[in-house]
């Protein structure tokens, strides 16, 4: 059958990269990826900083989310299904070799994200049951008798494909620049899913602007950053802390985004520490020495923090004695007011949510429609959690299919 296929996979991000690889290993399935941008996998070539950060030792103990009620427990599940060793075999299998930094996150040794995509393409094109369509936009899908009809935008033409399996890989609606405008979810929809609430993940935060309105610019390393949501203690990270004219950014805060992108309707409250390493008491025996030694309160957290960080310190301190400046130092709070959107952010928050999938992820309201990926209501924290996902959840899907097809040889 002219442009029939067994499968279409839409979308050549990760996990549609992940599924059409996998699936290249059995030739009798014709298999097509269709993907909007020029080039496969362009956003794949820009994670960690363009190093690659593929996943993290981390992973398989926690270090996901879920907007929906279990779909936690689900996204665990399919990590430990296909599991940080399964992807760094697979990877391997591709010819790349991975090494962890000493923060458990794991790179090629290549150092080069884009090298990873290399490795996909190079894959893809050597296979001779995958057909790789780029510049084509999936418009929509609809379900005629025992296949699945896909409208195309092919380089300003229209273009009709069949298939009897689609694959969603669509991604979510983070950072669009990427081709990721959420168009997937209404071809989710049209087949009656539902969609979570959506965040930005990964993400700056827009915080009280009054009290940091001096700070712009400084950067203050190794702070210890706790979020507090309803007055509960939801995280804790370490890292660089950067005030900016909307709020604050840098790693510690990235991650901490992670856990508060879906409650900030409800007061989140950043308490920050901006010296982690050193006791309130040392840093109140030292300051009440400053103090009886004769110096001007406007210096007692000279040499101790950044100057200008220490005056807002000192504003801020409810009265000018060693407890209540040590307090500050130590405990320095900022309510989240939201952040800087989908465009900024990495990683969507929310999705299709799993229930509405069986184990393999295929739809439980169209049987042949299966999902991998962002597209589905799972992220996870910073530090290669995310590709992780992409690639177990598309591993999910490849075996099924695989198995299929199998069964129908
Ligand atoms: C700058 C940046 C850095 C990141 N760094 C890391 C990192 O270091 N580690 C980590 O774990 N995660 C990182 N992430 C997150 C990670 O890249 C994503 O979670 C992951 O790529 C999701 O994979 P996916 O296959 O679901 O979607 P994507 O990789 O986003 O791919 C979706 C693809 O579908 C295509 N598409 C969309 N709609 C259509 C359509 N209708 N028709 C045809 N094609 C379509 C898009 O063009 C896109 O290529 C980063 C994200 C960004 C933006």
């Amino acid at each position: 059958m002219k442009n029939g296929f067994e499968i279409a996979v839409i979308g050549g991000g990760a996990s549609g990269l992940t599924c059409a690889v996998k699936l290249a290993k059995n030739k009798q399935l014709k298999v097509l990826v269709l993907e909007r941008g020029e080039r496969l996998g362009r956003k794949l070539s820009a994670t960690g900083n363009g190093q690659g950060n593929l996943t993290n030792e981390r992973v398989g103990h926690g270090g996901y989310f879920s907007v929906s009620s279990h779909g936690e427990k689900r996204a665990e599940e399919i990590v430990e299904k296909y599991s940080k060793a399964d992807f760094l075999s697979f990877l391997e299998s591709l010819g790349a070799l991975c090494e962890a930094d000493e923060k458990g996150r794991v790179y090629p040794t290549s150092r080069q994200a884009s090298s990873i995509t290399d490795l996909f393409r190079y894959r893809l094109e050597r296979a001779e049951n995958v057909f790789v369509c780029t510049k084509a936009l999936v418009e929509s899908v609809e379900r005629k008798n025992e296949e699945f009809v896909l409208r195309c935008l092919v380089e300003g033409e229209t273009k009709t494909f069949y298939a009897k399996n689609v694959v969603l890989c669509t991604g979510g609606t983070a950072a669009k620049n990427f081709g990721t405008d959420g168009n997937g979810y209404k071809i989710a929809k049209a087949f009656g899913h539902t969609l979570t609430p959506l965040y930005p993940s990964l993400v700056q935060l827009k915080t009280e602007k009054e009290k940091i309105k001096t700070l712009k610019g400084i950067r203050v390393n190794d702070a210890c950053v706790v979020a507090f949501s309803c007055g509960k203690e939801i995280s804790r990270e370490i890292g660089d802390v950067i005030f900016t004219d909307y709020g604050v950014s840098g790693d510690a805060i990235f991650r901490t985004s992670a856990f508060v992108a879906d409650k900030i309707d409800q007061g989140t409250i950043l308490e920050i520490d901006f010296l982690p390493n050193v006791s309130k008491e040392r840093l109140i025996s030292v300051i009440a020495k400053k103090l009886e030694s004769g110096a001007n309160p406007k210096e007692v957290l000279c040499g101790i923090v950044n100057n200008q960080l220490g005056r807002v310190i000192l504003s801020c301190a409810a009265c000018a004695t060693p407890e209540a400046i040590a307090c500050e130092v130590k405990s320095f709070t900022l309510p989240v007011l939201g952040s800087l959107g989908f465009d900024y952010a990495q990683v969507t928050k929310g999705g299709v949510p799993l229930c509405e999938t069986d184990e393999n992820l295929q739809s439980k309201k169209q049987k042949g429609l299966y999902f991998a990926g962002e597209i589905l209501d799972a992220d996870g924290e910073c530090g290669g959690f995310n590709l992780q996902f992409a690639y177990s959840s598309a591993s999910v899907v490849a075996e099924a299919l695989l198995q299929q097809g199998a069964k129908k040889q």
